[in-house]
């Protein structure tokens, strides 16, 4: 009795990529299956200890490899924890992971970089359909009576049926197409999982027939034998010392462990001994995962005690703003039986996370002696980097050092040391001015007060800098303040306004006060400004605003006071001006200016438009 089952819409518009455009790296879809087969390996290993059920199973984890020259066919076979009649629907039916609608969007149409994705978007399954035209997958569950045969020409539906197989486990059989049948060679298969499967930590093995002639002539006698060979290391290399390891073996287990074509950026390997003893083996990509800011990403580190997998599904093993980090944690300390729901709360856990984050954070330390390097690492993880501010208060110091940032002096990457070192001696807090974009914030007119005084302001439009920046409160004993507020602008020391100069503006402060309204919380003199007038805020309204949008909630925007130039030559001539709707339409269109040249936009553009269409009518 068979049943047949159509797959997802998803699974069927990914089947078709894999068939029709993700060809040109065929070889990896026998990572993926030895990647599940050795996940499979993983789970029945942790069971096997700490399922009451499983408790005692004893089986030697493995993974088999066959293959028929003449029927053209493949086959990866494993023991671990097989898939039940629901489990083969849900897994190898439809799309658990919400990852993959945002895989089918992000991909680039170029096949190369689209085919490197497969792994990473957890569809690695189905990449067995760049090579074969029909699938069977037979799998029997541990513990369980009943096996299961799940049967697709991945054109749209796929069968399942009951069948025979003695021990638990799964084993795929592929039909490799006609222009594939090169994958069922020794040589092939043998040169694939050396590339990709090496440091995989089971045995792989390799079954063939090796046949013999004897005797000569008429008396020549063929002998068949059948093989079996291992033809992986199955090492776990974190592990393994250092001394043992070349960078090549580093590069070529993170491609496996990873799903990743490129090599990783960086690695840092540890072995620590002592009242605590464990391993860890980290990876940093080139290429920042697809799903980094994506609320359901992947872990991208798995935590093993004494080599035996545990999880790769906790997000709390390194401080999250590192969630681009790949690898392994083995702890020697942990109990087995060890359940994931406690794990947060573990000591010996928290105790080598925080010792993680330094060992990382002082790899990236490294990349940033070389300036070309670390100007590649921070176009793919800065802003994320900054989120440690937020919550690793540890590690606040070291996380300010690596951050780079655009400033007032056209520096496209300076550095906080830098900043500080290139401060003018009157000079008493570090300056920076967060906005939309670096545009908007390069034209800003109080960003001019800070040129004029020869001080450098940074300039940043990332999301993330208005929750982070605004309470960082000080590097290396000096104070980061926001531009913008009129506390910071104190700090100037802008001259006094003379008594009669101040006069003489009465009359336009009087009706820009009447015209403006409610729009504004004061109206000020400045002289130095180089644009007629500017916005300014205040810091504690700022931070206020901050906390409270962090909290969710949603704020008005702040009332600001508006500082006239007392120089120039548009308020200069207001003061002759006596016709009261000329007054208004100005007093509205300096704000309207100022709003834009702040945020680039204005709220009400058909009352700008009104007023400028007056303006200029009024001039020709
Ligand atoms: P991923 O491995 O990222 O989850 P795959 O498409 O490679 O995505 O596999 C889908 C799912 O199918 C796996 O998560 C697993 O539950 C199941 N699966 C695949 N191969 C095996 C296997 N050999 N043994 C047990 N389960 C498997
Ligand atoms: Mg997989």
């Amino acid at each position: 009795m068979s049943k047949k089952h159509t797959f997802q819409t998803e699974i069927n518009q990914l089947l078709d990529l894999m068939i029709h455009s993700l060809y040109s790296n065929k070889e990896i879809f026998l990572r993926e299956l030895i990647s599940n087969a050795s996940d499979a390996l993983d789970k029945l290993n942790y069971l096997s200890l700490s399922d009451e059920k499983l408790k005692g199973l004893k089986f030697d984890p493995c993974i088999d490899l066959k293959f028929d020259e003449t029927k053209k066919t493949l086959t990866i076979e494993d023991n671990g924890i097989g898939m039940s009649e629901e489990e083969l629907i849900a897994n190898l039916g439809t799309i658990a992971k919400s990852g993959t609608k945002s895989f089918l969007s992000s991909l680039s149409g170029d096949k190369k970089k689209d085919s490197a994705l497969i792994g990473q978007f957890g569809v690695g399954f189905y990449s067995a359909f760049m090579v074969a035209d029909k699938v069977i997958v037979q799998s029997k569950k541990a513990g369980e009576a009943k096996a299961f045969a799940w049967m697709s020409d991945g054109k749209g539906e796929y069968e399942i049926s009951t069948c025979t197989k003695d021990s638990q486990g799964t084993q795929i059989t592929l039909y490799l197409k006609d222009e594939d049948k090169n994958f069922a060679s020794r040589w092939e298969i043998e040169n694939i999982v050396k590339k990709y499967s090496e440091h995989i930590p089971f045995p792989i093995y390799l079954n063939y027939t090796e046949s013999k002639f004897e005797g000569e002539g008429e008396n020549k006698k063929e002998t068949k034998e059948d093989k079996r060979e291992q033809i992986n290391t199955a090492k776990a290399i974190w592990k393994m010392s250092k001394n043992e390891l070349k960078d090549e073996d580093y590069k070529e287990f993170y491609k496996s462990f990873a799903h990743d074509n490129t090599e990783p950026m960086r690695w840092v390997h540890t072995k620590v001994e002592g009242t605590l003893e464990y391993s860890t083996l980290f990876f940093i990509p080139q290429v920042a995962p697809f799903d980094m800011y994506r609320v359901d990403y992947k872990s991208g580190v798995k935590l093993y005690v004494k080599r035996v997998f545990i999880t790769d599904d906790d997000k709390e093993l390194l401080p999250q703003y590192l969630r681009f980090v790949k690898g392994v944690i083995d702890s020697e300390d942990l109990p087995l039986n060890v359940s994931r729901e406690i794990l947060q709360q573990n000591k010996i856990l928290a105790n080598i996370k925080s010792a993680s984050a330094k060992k990382i954070l002082s790899e990236i330390e490294n990349i940033a002696k070389d300036k070309e390097a670390y100007d590649k690492f921070y176009k793919q993880f800065g802003k994320v980097l900054k989120e440690g501010l937020y919550g690793d208060f540890e590690n606040k110091d070291k996380i300010l050092d690596l951050l780079r940032f655009t400033s007032s002096k056209n520096e496209e990457s300076v550095s906080l040391k830098e900043y500080k070192a290139k401060m003018p001696k009157d000079q008493k807090s570090i300056y920076y001015m967060i906005g939309e974009n670096l545009d908007i914030l390069k034209a800003s007119p109080i960003l001019e007060k800070y040129i004029q005084k020869g001080y450098e302001v940074l300039l940043m439009a990332d999301e993330v800098d208005s929750f982070v920046i605004p309470s960082v409160g000080e590097y290396d004993k000096i104070a980061l303040k926001d531009a913008t507020s009129s506390e910071t602008l104190k700090e100037l020391g802008e001259e006094e306004i003379a008594e009669e100069v101040k006069k003489s503006f009465e009359g336009i402060v009087k009706s820009f006060k009447e015209a403006l309204g409610d729009e504004i919380k004061d109206i000020t003199l400045s002289s130095s400004l180089a644009s007629p007038v500017a916005l300014v805020g205040e810091e504690q309204n700022a931070m206020m605003a901050n906390l409270m949008r962090q909290m969710g909630q949603e704020m008005p925007p702040q009332k600001k006071t508006m500082e006239l130039n007392i120089h120039h030559p548009i308020l200069e001539k207001l003061k002759n001006i006596k016709d009261k709707d000329v007054l208004t339409d100005t007093a509205h269109l300096l704000f309207s200016c100022a709003k834009l040249l702040e945020s680039g936009s204005i709220e009400n553009a058909k009352d700008f438009a009104n007023r400028l269409n007056n303006t200029i009518l009024k001039t020709l």
